[in-house]
Protein backbone atom coordinates (compact mmCIF):
# COMPACT_ATOMS: atom_id res chain seq x y z
CA UNK A 1 0.00 0.00 0.00
CA UNK A 2 1.49 3.12 -0.62
CA UNK A 3 1.46 6.14 1.14
CA UNK A 4 2.24 9.39 1.61
CA UNK A 5 3.07 9.40 5.45
CA UNK A 6 6.30 10.44 6.05
CA UNK A 7 8.67 12.46 8.52
CA UNK A 8 10.72 15.06 7.00
CA UNK A 9 13.72 16.21 9.34
CA UNK A 10 15.58 20.04 8.85
CA UNK A 11 18.57 21.80 10.01
CA UNK A 12 19.16 25.19 9.17
CA UNK A 13 22.56 26.15 8.20
CA UNK A 14 23.12 29.56 10.14
CA UNK A 15 20.53 29.92 12.57
CA UNK A 16 20.60 26.90 15.74
CA UNK A 17 17.01 25.95 14.61
CA UNK A 18 15.65 22.54 13.75
CA UNK A 19 12.44 21.38 11.62
CA UNK A 20 10.33 18.69 11.71
CA UNK A 21 7.51 18.38 8.66
CA UNK A 22 4.99 15.57 8.85
CA UNK A 23 2.19 13.81 6.96
CA UNK A 24 -0.02 11.86 9.01
CA UNK A 25 -2.85 11.32 6.28
CA UNK A 26 -3.41 7.92 6.10
CA UNK A 27 -2.37 6.88 9.70
CA UNK A 28 -4.97 9.49 10.78
CA UNK A 29 -7.73 7.56 8.14
CA UNK A 30 -6.86 4.22 9.92
CA UNK A 31 -7.13 5.84 13.23
CA UNK A 32 -10.68 6.78 13.00
CA UNK A 33 -11.97 4.70 10.20
CA UNK A 34 -14.00 1.96 12.63
CA UNK A 35 -14.86 4.63 15.13
CA UNK A 36 -18.08 6.98 14.46
CA UNK A 37 -16.34 9.95 15.75
CA UNK A 38 -18.15 13.26 15.06
CA UNK A 39 -17.03 15.99 12.53
CA UNK A 40 -14.86 18.12 15.59
CA UNK A 41 -13.65 14.83 17.59
CA UNK A 42 -12.29 13.64 14.53
CA UNK A 43 -10.15 16.64 13.85
CA UNK A 44 -9.12 16.86 17.25
CA UNK A 45 -7.50 13.87 16.69
CA UNK A 46 -6.21 14.46 13.06
CA UNK A 47 -3.98 17.47 15.69
CA UNK A 48 -3.12 15.36 18.35
CA UNK A 49 -1.88 12.82 15.96
CA UNK A 50 0.39 15.15 13.93
CA UNK A 51 1.37 16.51 17.56
CA UNK A 52 2.51 13.19 19.00
CA UNK A 53 4.15 12.37 15.61
CA UNK A 54 5.95 15.54 15.83
CA UNK A 55 6.84 15.00 19.46
CA UNK A 56 8.11 11.43 19.47
CA UNK A 57 10.42 12.60 16.06
CA UNK A 58 12.25 14.66 19.14
CA UNK A 59 13.32 11.70 21.41
CA UNK A 60 16.45 10.65 21.45
CA UNK A 61 16.56 7.09 23.11
CA UNK A 62 13.62 4.46 22.04
CA UNK A 63 10.46 5.06 23.53
CA UNK A 64 6.92 6.31 23.22
CA UNK A 65 4.67 9.37 23.79
CA UNK A 66 1.38 9.18 25.00
CA UNK A 67 -0.22 12.81 24.81
CA UNK A 68 -3.61 12.71 26.33
CA UNK A 69 -6.47 15.17 27.13
CA UNK A 70 -8.62 14.95 29.37
CA UNK A 71 -11.46 16.52 31.26
CA UNK A 72 -15.19 17.26 32.12
CA UNK A 73 -16.44 18.12 29.09
CA UNK A 74 -18.17 16.18 26.71
CA UNK A 75 -14.94 14.64 25.41
CA UNK A 76 -13.64 12.43 28.44
CA UNK A 77 -10.80 11.70 26.60
CA UNK A 78 -8.31 12.06 23.31
CA UNK A 79 -5.87 10.33 23.31
CA UNK A 80 -2.58 9.36 20.88
CA UNK A 81 0.51 6.96 21.77
CA UNK A 82 3.23 7.30 19.19
CA UNK A 83 7.37 5.60 19.43
CA UNK A 84 10.28 6.28 18.00
CA UNK A 85 9.81 4.48 14.96
CA UNK A 86 6.35 6.36 13.98
CA UNK A 87 4.17 3.98 14.99
CA UNK A 88 1.28 5.53 15.98
CA UNK A 89 -2.24 4.81 17.59
CA UNK A 90 -5.09 6.44 18.99
CA UNK A 91 -8.71 6.40 20.74
CA UNK A 92 -11.54 9.39 22.16
CA UNK A 93 -14.32 8.92 24.17
CA UNK A 94 -17.09 10.71 24.33
CA UNK A 95 -19.30 10.71 27.23
CA UNK A 96 -22.66 8.79 26.66
CA UNK A 97 -25.84 11.10 25.00
CA UNK A 98 -23.45 14.37 25.14
CA UNK A 99 -23.65 16.54 22.15
CA UNK A 100 -20.49 17.82 20.12
CA UNK A 101 -21.55 20.61 17.80
CA UNK A 102 -20.04 20.92 14.40
CA UNK A 103 -17.10 23.37 15.29
CA UNK A 104 -16.73 22.79 18.27
CA UNK A 105 -13.72 24.30 19.82
CA UNK A 106 -11.09 22.50 22.14
CA UNK A 107 -12.64 24.00 25.55
CA UNK A 108 -16.07 22.80 24.60
CA UNK A 109 -15.08 19.57 24.17
CA UNK A 110 -12.60 19.23 26.87
CA UNK A 111 -13.86 21.57 29.33
CA UNK A 112 -11.60 21.89 32.75
CA UNK A 113 -9.03 19.52 31.28
CA UNK A 114 -5.63 19.43 31.09
CA UNK A 115 -2.48 18.22 28.48
CA UNK A 116 -0.65 14.95 30.02
CA UNK A 117 2.15 13.82 28.08
CA UNK A 118 4.10 10.94 28.85
CA UNK A 119 6.99 9.87 27.84
CA UNK A 120 8.29 6.17 28.17
CA UNK A 121 11.88 5.24 27.71
CA UNK A 122 12.53 1.34 27.19
CA UNK A 123 14.76 2.02 29.08
CA UNK A 124 14.69 4.32 32.04
CA UNK A 125 12.82 6.63 34.02
CA UNK A 126 8.78 7.48 32.93
CA UNK A 127 8.58 11.19 32.58
CA UNK A 128 5.02 12.97 32.70
CA UNK A 129 3.76 16.52 31.85
CA UNK A 130 1.04 18.23 32.77
CA UNK A 131 -0.32 21.35 31.11
CA UNK A 132 -3.84 23.66 32.11
CA UNK A 133 -5.84 24.37 29.19
CA UNK A 134 -4.87 27.74 28.70
CA UNK A 135 -3.70 28.39 24.78
CA UNK A 136 -7.24 28.20 22.65
CA UNK A 137 -5.66 25.44 20.37
CA UNK A 138 -3.92 22.31 20.92
CA UNK A 139 -0.68 23.60 19.14
CA UNK A 140 -0.70 26.35 22.01
CA UNK A 141 -0.89 24.17 24.86
CA UNK A 142 2.11 22.33 23.35
CA UNK A 143 3.49 25.37 22.83
CA UNK A 144 3.52 26.23 26.81
CA UNK A 145 4.43 22.76 27.71
CA UNK A 146 7.65 23.27 25.66
CA UNK A 147 8.50 26.34 27.45
CA UNK A 148 7.92 24.78 31.01
CA UNK A 149 9.49 21.28 30.66
CA UNK A 150 12.41 21.95 28.00
CA UNK A 151 12.80 25.25 27.98
CA UNK A 152 13.08 25.46 24.73
CA UNK A 153 11.25 27.57 22.16
CA UNK A 154 9.23 25.97 20.41
CA UNK A 155 6.09 26.22 17.82
CA UNK A 156 3.87 23.83 16.21
CA UNK A 157 1.90 24.45 13.00
CA UNK A 158 -0.64 22.26 12.47
CA UNK A 159 -3.45 21.45 9.56
CA UNK A 160 -6.49 19.39 9.03
CA UNK A 161 -9.01 19.26 5.86
CA UNK A 162 -10.87 17.25 4.75
CA UNK A 163 -7.98 16.01 3.01
CA UNK A 164 -5.60 15.18 5.72
CA UNK A 165 -3.52 16.30 8.26
CA UNK A 166 -0.34 17.67 8.79
CA UNK A 167 2.30 19.56 10.77
CA UNK A 168 5.69 21.44 11.18
CA UNK A 169 7.40 21.52 14.39
CA UNK A 170 10.28 24.32 14.89
CA UNK A 171 12.31 24.07 17.86
CA UNK A 172 15.77 26.11 18.93
CA UNK A 173 18.58 23.64 19.21
CA UNK A 174 19.36 22.99 22.91
CA UNK A 175 22.70 24.27 24.08
CA UNK A 176 23.64 26.31 21.56
CA UNK A 177 23.82 29.91 21.01
CA UNK A 178 20.54 31.21 19.41
CA UNK A 179 18.89 34.38 18.39
CA UNK A 180 15.15 34.74 19.52
CA UNK A 181 15.21 37.23 16.12
CA UNK A 182 16.35 34.48 14.17
CA UNK A 183 13.58 31.90 15.27
CA UNK A 184 10.89 34.44 15.35
CA UNK A 185 11.91 35.38 11.82
CA UNK A 186 11.78 31.13 10.50
CA UNK A 187 8.39 30.97 12.67
CA UNK A 188 6.80 33.69 10.69
CA UNK A 189 8.08 32.23 7.61
CA UNK A 190 6.34 28.53 8.69
CA UNK A 191 3.06 30.32 9.68
CA UNK A 192 2.21 31.06 6.38
CA UNK A 193 1.96 27.59 5.54
CA UNK A 194 -1.66 26.86 4.14
CA UNK A 195 -3.38 23.81 4.87
CA UNK A 196 -3.58 22.63 1.39
CA UNK A 197 -0.08 23.28 0.49
CA UNK A 198 1.10 21.27 3.28
CA UNK A 199 -1.37 18.79 3.55
CA UNK A 200 -1.41 17.92 -0.80
CA UNK A 201 2.20 18.91 -1.65
CA UNK A 202 5.05 17.04 -1.71
CA UNK A 203 7.34 17.85 1.49
CA UNK A 204 10.34 19.28 -0.30
CA UNK A 205 8.37 21.42 -2.17
CA UNK A 206 6.99 22.86 0.69
CA UNK A 207 10.11 23.54 2.52
CA UNK A 208 11.40 24.92 -0.73
CA UNK A 209 8.34 27.92 -1.41
CA UNK A 210 8.79 28.36 2.87
CA UNK A 211 12.45 28.59 3.03
CA UNK A 212 13.77 29.10 -0.49
CA UNK A 213 16.07 32.22 0.87
CA UNK A 214 17.29 29.92 3.69
CA UNK A 215 20.26 27.63 3.89
CA UNK A 216 18.45 24.18 5.12
CA UNK A 217 19.51 20.78 4.97
CA UNK A 218 16.68 18.66 4.81
CA UNK A 219 16.95 14.79 5.78
CA UNK A 220 15.75 11.52 4.19
CA UNK A 221 12.24 10.85 5.62
CA UNK A 222 11.20 8.26 7.98
CA UNK A 223 7.78 6.64 7.11
CA UNK A 224 4.92 7.39 9.50
CA UNK A 225 2.36 4.57 10.09
CA UNK A 226 -0.36 3.28 12.27
CA UNK A 227 0.38 -0.04 14.35
CA UNK A 228 -1.79 -1.18 17.50
CA UNK A 229 0.49 -2.33 20.31
CA UNK A 230 -2.23 -4.44 21.39
CA UNK A 231 -1.75 -8.55 21.32
CA UNK A 232 -3.49 -11.65 22.22
CA UNK A 233 -0.64 -12.22 25.37
CA UNK A 234 -1.47 -8.78 26.97
CA UNK A 235 -5.02 -9.36 26.78
CA UNK A 236 -4.11 -12.57 28.51
CA UNK A 237 -2.21 -10.73 31.26
CA UNK A 238 -4.94 -8.29 31.99
CA UNK A 239 -7.20 -11.57 32.45
CA UNK A 240 -4.86 -12.95 34.90
CA UNK A 241 -5.16 -10.09 37.02
CA UNK A 242 -9.04 -9.95 37.52
CA UNK A 243 -10.93 -11.97 40.19
CA UNK A 244 -11.28 -15.34 39.23
CA UNK A 245 -14.78 -15.67 40.71
CA UNK A 246 -15.61 -12.28 38.04
CA UNK A 247 -13.37 -14.22 35.46
CA UNK A 248 -15.71 -17.41 36.18
CA UNK A 249 -19.22 -15.19 36.13
CA UNK A 250 -18.89 -13.86 33.05
CA UNK A 251 -17.60 -17.34 31.37
CA UNK A 252 -20.69 -19.16 33.03
CA UNK A 253 -22.79 -16.29 31.30
CA UNK A 254 -21.46 -15.73 27.89
CA UNK A 255 -19.50 -19.27 27.43
CA UNK A 256 -16.02 -17.30 26.60
CA UNK A 257 -14.66 -13.80 27.22
CA UNK A 258 -14.50 -11.11 24.67
CA UNK A 259 -11.89 -8.74 24.73
CA UNK A 260 -11.67 -5.60 22.35
CA UNK A 261 -9.15 -3.44 21.63
CA UNK A 262 -10.54 0.39 21.44
CA UNK A 263 -7.56 1.33 19.64
CA UNK A 264 -7.60 -0.93 16.68
CA UNK A 265 -11.11 -2.84 17.04
CA UNK A 266 -9.23 -6.06 17.26
CA UNK A 267 -11.27 -8.91 19.15
CA UNK A 268 -9.49 -11.21 21.72
CA UNK A 269 -11.66 -14.48 22.65
CA UNK A 270 -10.63 -16.54 25.18
CA UNK A 271 -12.52 -19.58 26.57
CA UNK A 272 -12.94 -21.98 29.88
CA UNK A 273 -9.82 -24.01 28.14
CA UNK A 274 -8.27 -20.87 27.44
CA UNK A 275 -8.55 -19.40 30.78
CA UNK A 276 -7.81 -22.40 32.58
CA UNK A 277 -4.29 -22.39 30.12
CA UNK A 278 -3.53 -19.10 31.05
CA UNK A 279 -4.06 -19.85 34.68
CA UNK A 280 -1.56 -22.79 34.57
CA UNK A 281 1.02 -21.15 32.83
CA UNK A 282 0.68 -17.10 33.07
CA UNK A 283 4.02 -16.77 32.18
CA UNK A 284 4.98 -18.09 29.24
CA UNK A 285 2.12 -17.99 26.53
CA UNK A 286 2.52 -17.95 22.84
CA UNK A 287 1.88 -14.66 21.40
CA UNK A 288 -1.12 -16.54 19.24
CA UNK A 289 -3.15 -13.63 16.86
CA UNK A 290 -6.54 -16.30 16.06
ZN1 LIG B 1 -5.31 -2.92 19.22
Amino acid sequence: MSTNDQLHRYLFENVAVRGQLVNVTETWREIVENHDYVEPVKTLLGELLVATSLLTATLKFDGDITVQLQGDGPLTLAVINGNNRQELRGVARVQEDAEIAPGSSLKEMVGNGYLVITISPEKGERYQGVVGLEADTLAGCLEDYFMRSEQLPTRLFIRTSDKGAAGILLQVLPAQESNLDDFNHLATLTETVKGEELIELPATDVLWRLYHQEEATVFDPTPVSFKCTCSRERCGEVLSTLPVEEVNEILEEDGEIDMNCDYCNSHYVFDAVDIAALRNAPTNNSDQVH
